[in-house]
């Protein structure tokens, strides 16, 4: 997460100017209809299927009990808020279902508004050491097109002018390591 003393802000905002620099501005509806493509719209995976640990994990038990009060509902904001803490106790099935849901809400002024979820989105996808080996695990089960996707929406991060002077470290690491899955 950022640290804001003097030097590291100035260290981020001109980090951030190279990805503005690095990076085309992403265009937000191109983004989403890309999206739509990339993942098409699924049915929450079954309650044993959801999560990614399967045996002794209480949060990925959380998740799964919690979860079936969503089950056959329409994503909304609120599903998106509850999990923006927990992308990583979701199973590959599980990210693809709300991928798409997720990615697109992060384009909207309500995600401006919060931040929380498009940040953890970020700080999911440049995982630090300890938890690289599951989250890639996790990320190898998309395919490319949706790796593809996930690079553009780093990408638009990159490009957008709240992100960019916000975590710009992260973002960089985000591309790098989403950059390395092989889909
Ligand atoms: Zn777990």
């Amino acid at each position: 997460m950022p640290d804001f003393t003097p030097r590291r802000c100035l260290a981020r905002h001109f980090l951030g100017c190279l990805l503005y620099v690095m990076h085309p501005t992403m265009d937000s509806s191109a983004l989403s209809s890309e999206i739509g493509i990339a993942f098409p719209d699924i049915q929450m995976p079954e309650k044993a299927a959801l999560s990614f640990h399967k045996g002794d994990c209480p949060q990925c038990e959380y998740l799964r009990n919690d979860f079936e009060e969503y089950r056959g509902k329409e994503v909304t904001g609120d599903v998106i808020r509850y999990l923006h803490q927990e992308l990583g106790c979701l199973s590959t099935d599980g990210l693809k279902w709300i991928l798409p849901h997720y990615l697109k809400f992060c384009l909207t002024p309500e995600a401006e508004y919060n931040k929380m979820e498009t940040e953890f989105m970020i700080y999911h996808l440049g995982p630090g050491l300890k938890s690289q080996e599951e989250i890639m695990l996790q990320l190898s089960g998309l395919n490319r097109r949706q790796i593809g996707c996930l690079i553009h929406f780093l990408e638009w991060c990159a490009s957008h002018p709240q992100w960019r002077e916000y975590c710009p470290e992260d973002i960089e690491r985000a591309l790098s390591f989403v950059r390395t899955v092989n889909a």
